[in-house]
């Protein structure tokens, strides 16, 4: 046994994992050979693995023997459009394809979880489902696990991402508010273009562009209350193509992030509006178009400060997270049933999303424990410091 209380060969095989998650990144909804290798993994340990609509990902399940919960453990599996610039033994082999994000660690940290609980299966008070989640960064994939229907009867949900920023096993924990909802709109104005030197006869899109840039950066500041953390950006824009047309069109695209629904409603609303309002005062068409992403992460009370207590039981440090406007899908799972997103330090370098970002594998040795110990507790439904954890 080693330090972590894992042994010597879990880490060895949990290695060689990762090397080969890593070394195989696949975009979103395009994960097939990771699905293929999940599955072969996942027998060889003989767990059980469960019919899964999608194309890609995995479900399984350990325990059920003996009466109990059913909980669920989430790992994402896909990959970004970056080329690797780690320098790691094991970069991609894959050009333009990257594990930037960890979730090559997410799904590692799952498969090894599984085959320590496997091993005591026969002694589980529930069921332990595991989710390998396709298309977390782009393409709903939480969502369409959802809607497979497979989360019918699980009563909590945790998931675990990685974090550049925290020293290595640090566990970042944070009740309510962690990430923000996602969405992202589109506004066109439509007018009669023409001679840039007689604007009498035709209608000018960019002016209306202009306007609508302001008004849209009023809608925080004087819509939303200044307790509710929220952002409008307007991040790409297209018009015209010389110096002396008045072009046809214009395209605005921009994303908005916020917490709480009603204001995400409030933006939603008032952006349509100030598209309206404007192409009417132009005497233009205004097309307004809002893409609903991923609700915001908002963590459970309980399961927080379960997962804050089951840490520290294992002596782990825990830090208390900052929220971010940033998302991620796994609210998606939140919608439905209680969960909690945690981090664990992986003590990068470079942050996510970057082509030179590189976890520290020694997080292994706190997060496959600290799963592992998740399940255990949650069935014993034990108390830590003296309190019943779940009421
Ligand atoms: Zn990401
Ligand atoms: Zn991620």
């Amino acid at each position: 046994m080693t330090q972590s209380g894992l042994a010597k060969e879990t880490l060895q095989t949990l290695e060689s994992l990762f090397h080969w998650f890593h070394r195989h990144p696949e975009l979103a909804l395009n994960e097939f050979e990771t699905t293929k290798k999940i599955k072969a993994v996942l027998q060889e340990h003989d767990i059980d693995i469960l019919p899964n609509p999608l194309d890609t990902g995995v479900f399984a399940k350990i325990g059920g023997k003996n009466a109990g919960p059913l909980i669920a453990l989430r790992a994402d599996i896909d990959a970004l459009p970056i080329n690797e610039e780690s320098g790691l033994p094991y970069s991609s082999e894959n050009p333009d394809r990257m594990h930037a994000c960890g979730h090559d660690f997410h799904l590692t940290n799952l498969l090894a979880t599984a085959f320590e609980l496997k091993k005591i299966e026969g002694q589980l008070n529930g069921t332990v489902l595991l989710i390998f989640q396709p298309a977390e960064e782009v393409d709903h994939g939480a969502d369409r696990v959802v809607q497979t229907g497979i989360l019918k009867g699980v009563e909590a949900i945790f998931g675990l991402h990685v974090n550049d920023e925290l020293p290595t096993g640090v566990i970042g924990v944070k009740e309510g508010n962690l990430n923000a909802a996602v969405d992202r709109f589109f506004v066109t104005f439509k007018g009669k273009g023409g001679h840039a030197a007689h604007p009498e006869s035709a209608n000018d899109v960019i002016v209306a562009t202009g306007e609508f840039i302001v008004s849209a950066q009023s809608i925080v500041s004087r819509n939303v209350s200044p307790f509710e953390p929220s952002v409008v950006s307007i991040t790409h824009i297209e018009s015209g193509k010389t110096w002396n047309v008045l072009p046809n069109a214009a395209l605005l695209e921009g994303t908005v992030r916020s917490y709480d629904n009603a204001v995400r409603e409030k933006i939603k609303t008032r952006l349509r509006e100030v598209t309206n309002g404007i192409a009417a005062t132009n005497g233009i068409i205004g097309e307004f178009k809002w893409v609903d992403g991923a609700p915001a992460v908002v963590n459970d009370r309980h399961l927080t400060q379960f997962v804050e207590a089951v840490a520290r039981k294992h002596n782990f440090e825990v830090v208390e997270l900052e929220p971010s406007m940033g998302g991620e899908d796994f609210s998606s799972y939140q919608q439905i049933i209680p969960g909690t997103f945690f981090n664990v330090g992986v003590n990068s370098p470079y942050p996510v999303h970057n082509s030179k970002f590189k976890v520290d594998p020694k997080a292994f040795e706190t997060s496959v424990p600290l799963f592992i110990d998740l399940v255990k507790t949650y069935f014993e439904g034990s108390a830590v410091d003296g309190e019943t954890l779940l009421s």
